[in-house]
């Protein structure tokens, strides 16, 4: 662990980077900046985790990442389900990976797990701060929270706003934040003491209908009318409204039971026009709004600070080469755009009158058909990503690295989730060659604080059987596949940053 650089001046307290928020994303980076041996403070407005109902999917791709982290013993048994949708027509997501499927986690026992994780590692995690002003200057940027204690400065490196879709930091900064304001929205609660039917995205004639009964009884419905316009609110929908809007579109009355819990979401799209500009950088819902449909909102986000956290801890460290941060926005945003389109197209197809049921039904055909699936399959569970890593034309160059059960050379069985626990490089030789071996050791040497190398051998075939050797990003992305007479070293540089023996960049944030 890198030695701690805080120090205390009065009301002023310096770390290397600032966190605005303590939701899942927020917690996720500090950690993944501990794990690239950064300082970091987070600040979060709220005096303890909220338990309000949020998001309960995990998708594929943030399972694996979890996996490389070493979190899923602590997240215990969750239920999975290869069972999906795209806007509401039914999409099986079986792929080949180690966690197909989606799997259902509460968002509060998912920030619990995080959360731990991030202090358990020595983010400085300051609940009950609410963060009202920011300055940034040439070398450094000035968070002020109003604390328990009274005001607080945090002077840091940089300040990256996690705080969600209404970010006081994106706000403060005066980044833009183009895109649409919801036209439409859902109606959802959790209600204790009704009986109505189990139904799945059933649209209706005047309009769309969820409810699940959980095993504890209590029921979650969610229900839109079609042609009803979103509500401009400042607080949530009473029940009443609820009660009312359900009736007129299933013809049940549920005025009987007793709401625990009731909000509404419209199909708001909004995405940052930059991720980073200069010192302050954006990620999760603060990065980009959207309809909390099929999971993807949390699970963006999630992808968000693992991409974020390791570029940001060789930056600041003043190792990183020129471009690597600047990388977070090319990757992510481009990303987002992408499945904020998707969720727009889900929206249009749930959330429209019968004039859309053509449309459904053939897509429900072509979803049907194997490619068609295994696209939009990949997409939703985060599968898909391709990154622009540079040159070569190696079908696994951009992609995560799939995951694969392994032997090293002195015969431990391990896997590729392992291997990249660390939260550090990953400088896999599947050569079984003793002299190619001796000759990545020392190519990879001078990064030997950033990057694991591993001699292995693939067990039961897939996708790295055949292979030289790989290098792959702490998150997983491959960027480098080798052949006999090719070096990682420019790889290794690229984005790994410069070798422990080269003085380091002046400035720190280039
Ligand atoms: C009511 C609701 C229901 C949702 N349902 C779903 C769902 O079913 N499926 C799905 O995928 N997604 C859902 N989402 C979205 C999902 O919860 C978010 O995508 C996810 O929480 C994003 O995480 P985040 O860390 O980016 O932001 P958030 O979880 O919003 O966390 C931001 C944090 O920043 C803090 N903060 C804000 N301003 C300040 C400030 N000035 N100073 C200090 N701290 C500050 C907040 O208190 C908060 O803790 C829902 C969201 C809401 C609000």
């Amino acid at each position: 662990m890198a030695q701690d650089q805080r120090t205390r001046t009065g009301n002023r307290v310096d770390t290397q980077v600032v966190v605005v928020g303590a939701g899942p994303v927020g917690l996720m980076l500090a950690a993944e900046l501990r794990l690239g041996g950064a300082d970091v403070v987070v600040l979060e407005q709220l005096p303890a985790p909220t338990s309000e109902s949020r998001a309960s999917t995990l998708h594929a791709r943030t399972m694996e990442l979890f996996d490389s982290r070493g979190l899923l013993d602590a997240l215990g048994p969750v239920p999975g389900e290869v069972r999906g949708h795209f806007g509401g027509i039914p999409l099986d997501l079986t792929l080949p990976g180690s966690h197909p499927g989606q799997w259902k986690v509460p968002q509060d026992r998912t920030e619990a797990l995080l959360g731990a994780w991030a202090g358990g590692l020595g983010a400085d995690v300051r609940r009950g701060h609410e963060v009202t002003a920011l300055t940034v200057t040439e070398d450094h940027v000035d968070v002020e929270a109003v604390g328990p204690a009274g005001p607080l400065t945090v002077r840091a490196l940089c300040v990256v706003g996690c705080d969600g879709e209404h970010s006081t930091v994106r706000r403060l900064a005066g980044l833009d934040f183009p895109g649409t304001d919801a036209t439409r929205e859902l109606i959802r609660a959790d209600v204790a003491g009704i009986e109505v039917p189990d139904r799945r995205f059933e649209r209706l004639d005047a309009g769309l209908a969820i409810a699940a009964r959980r095993a504890d009884g209590v029921t979650r419905i969610m229900v839109h009318e079609f042609g009803r316009a979103a509500v401009r609110r400042t607080a949530p929908p009473d029940f009443a409204e609820l009660v009312t809007i359900w009736k007129r579109v299933t013809g049940e009355d549920v005025s009987g039971g007793t709401p625990l819990w009731i909000n509404a979401f419209g199909d708001v799209s909004r995405q940052a026009a930059r991720y980073r500009d200069g010192r302050v950088l954006l990620a999760g819902d603060a990065a980009h709004a959207q309809m909390p449909i099929g999971g993807q909102a949390l699970n963006l986000g999630l992808q968000d600070a693992a991409n974020l956290g390791w570029k940001l801890a060789v930056q600041v460290a003043r190792k990183g080469s020129e471009g690597l941060l600047d990388s977070y926005h090319t990757e992510r945003h481009a990303v987002g755009e992408r499945v904020l389109s998707g969720i727009r197209a889900q929206a249009l197809l749930l959330l429209s009158g019968p004039e859309v049921n053509p449309l459904r039904a053939v897509l429900g055909e072509l979803l049907r058909s194997g490619d068609t699936r295994r696209h939009l399959a990949a997409t939703i569970s985060g599968l898909d990503i391709r990154y622009d890593v540079g040159p070569g034309d190696h079908p696994l160059l951009g992609r995560r690295l799939p995951p694969s059960a392994l032997k090293t050379a002195d015969g431990w069985p391990t896997s590729t989730a392992e291997l990249l626990r660390g939260g550090r490089g990953l400088l896999l030789d599947l050569s079984g060659d003793d002299g190619r071996t001796a000759e990545l050791a020392a190519v990879a040497a001078p990064w030997r604080d950033r990057v694991h190398s591993v001699a292995a051998t693939v067990i039961d075939g897939g996708p790295l059987s055949d292979l030289d050797a790989v290098l792959v990003r702490p998150d997983g992305y491959v960027v480098w596949a080798g052949s006999d007479a090719t070096s990682p070293e420019a790889a290794l540089r690229r984005w790994l940053g410069l070798p422990h023996d080269e003085h380091p960049i002046s400035g720190g944030l280039s």
